[in-house]
Formats: C-alpha cells, structure tokens, sequence
C-alpha cells in the first residue's frame, strides 16, 4: 500500500475514541498499563487501535477471538515498541490463537533406519514473520506477570518479528547504536550467560536462552521488560544493550519489588 495512504488511514484510526471496554481489558490483563505515564498510555492506545485495524486474529483448536483476546495481545506487543515510531510489524499479517499450549508433530530420521515421530508441546512461534502462534493462557499469564515471573510469550514472538526486520534472524534487531559493537557486547553477555547455566549458578534467565543468539535476545527481552530489575541485577551490561535496542528504560517505571 502507498506510504501516504497507509499514513492518512493510521491517523484516522488514531483519531477515533479508544472504547472504555479495551481500556477495562489492559487495566486486567495487561499490568504494565499501570506504570505508563500519560503520554505512554496514550501512544500504547493509538498503536493498540492500528494493530487491531490492520491485523488478522485467528481462533485455532476451538478458541474464540473476542476483544479480550485481541486486546490483551495488541496491549503487550505494543509495549515493546513504544520507543520506535511507526513500528506495526508491517510484515505481520495473522495472529493465530490456541486454547492452551498445543500440539505440533515432529518427526526425525534414527540412524538405524526408520524415523521417530513425536508430539512437541509448543506455547508459542512466528513463522517466518508473516503469523505468530500464541496459546491463550501463556498470554494471559505474561500480561499479568504470572508466568514465571520475567516470561511472555507475546513478548518473546515479537523480539522475533523485531529481529527479523532487517532481513536475518540473529538475534541483531535494527539498532540506533553501532551494529558491530552491540552484537559483540551482546554475545559476551551470552556467553557469561552459558558459561553460568552450565556451571549451575542462578541466572535471571530461562535456560531456553542459551538455543542460540536468536533466543538469547528473545528471552532475554521477556526479562528486560517483565522484570527489569532482576535482569539489572543479574548483567548490568546485557539490561544497557538491551535500553539500547529497544529505546526504552521499563525499570524507571516498574517497581522493583512486585507482587507476583
Ligand atoms: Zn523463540
């Protein structure tokens, strides 16, 4: 679509009145609504607004996509770009929804012949960026900061979508700062990262971080911005890449000691 065109919809859309029931939606489910300032909340309803208008919400395995639903999604991805402008995760075109955590079939070659199939329990992907996969009570659980305490799989996919921009997935977002600097601070951070989950010290993040550099920045922006603190705390240095990359400081705003 022309650049203009698309513009002047957005800022039609934008200026449309954010429906009470949405707001009564993030007051619920999404908590970091709470600790935006004014102008924050504002901007996160405008990008909430567009995101709805332009994305496609699927229901999968029985679910019904309600305002709830696409709301409590569009309230969560919207956070992590509140530092950007104009980022709607163009190439995005469907959100798909699960009931629960679902089922993918996978299979692999035995070296002896034959081939193994299994069922994999997944809580959420993107493939390719043009979909993401969510499970529904995964969604719920990082909007209200219950999964685990630093987990959202919202978050996690849309780290995805964001590294995914400039065309490679390596865990190297498009970034304001000096690209090779920044990935080579960042993969010292993984490999402290390692060298502490192989040597059974406490670390601020999930194991899954350690899949690979693509992971490493996901699951490391799930902790950045669900429990920023923990993460300052933990790698002071991966906490700054991170304000870098993503323009933005959560643990100016979120309380450093929370209610979980
Ligand atoms: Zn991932």
């Amino acid at each position: 679509m022309l650049s203009w065109l698309r513009n002047r919809r957005r800022r039609a859309i934008r200026e449309q009145p954010f429906p009470g029931a949405w707001d009564e939606v993030l007051r619920r489910n999404v908590r970091h609504i709470g600790w935006l300032d004014e102008h924050e909340r504002e901007q996160l309803r405008d990008w909430i607004a567009v995101f709805l208008a332009e994305k496609s919400f699927e229901g999968c395995g029985g679910m019904e996509i309600t305002d709830e639903v696409r709301v409590t999604i569009a309230g969560q991805a919207g956070l992590l770009v509140l530092g950007f402008t104009e980022e709607y995760f163009d190439r995005l075109r469907s959100v798909l929804v699960y009931p629960g955590d679902y089922l993918v079939p996978r299979r692999a070659p035995l070296d002896g012949g034959g081939e193994l199939e299994w069922q994999e329990v997944r809580l959420g992907e993107t493939w390719s960026g043009g979909s993401v996969v969510l499970s529904w009570p995964r969604v719920v659980d990082g909007g209200r900061l219950r999964d685990g305490g630093s987990r959202s799989v919202v978050i996690h996919e849309c780290a995805h979508l964001i590294d995914m921009l400039d065309g490679e997935v390596d865990g190297v977002p498009p970034l304001e700062c000096d690209r090779r600097e920044w990935s080579a601070a960042m993969q010292e951070c993984r490999e402290r990262f390692e060298w502490a989950v192989e040597h059974d010290r406490v670390v601020a993040l999930d194991d899954y971080a350690a899949e690979g550099p693509d992971e490493f920045f996901a699951v490391a922006t799930e902790c950045f911005f669900q429990d920023p603190h923990r993460l300052a705390r933990s790698d002071g240095r991966l906490y700054d890449l991170l304000r870098m990359a993503w323009r933005q400081d959560p643990k100016a705003r979120v309380p450093s000691r929370l209610s979980r």
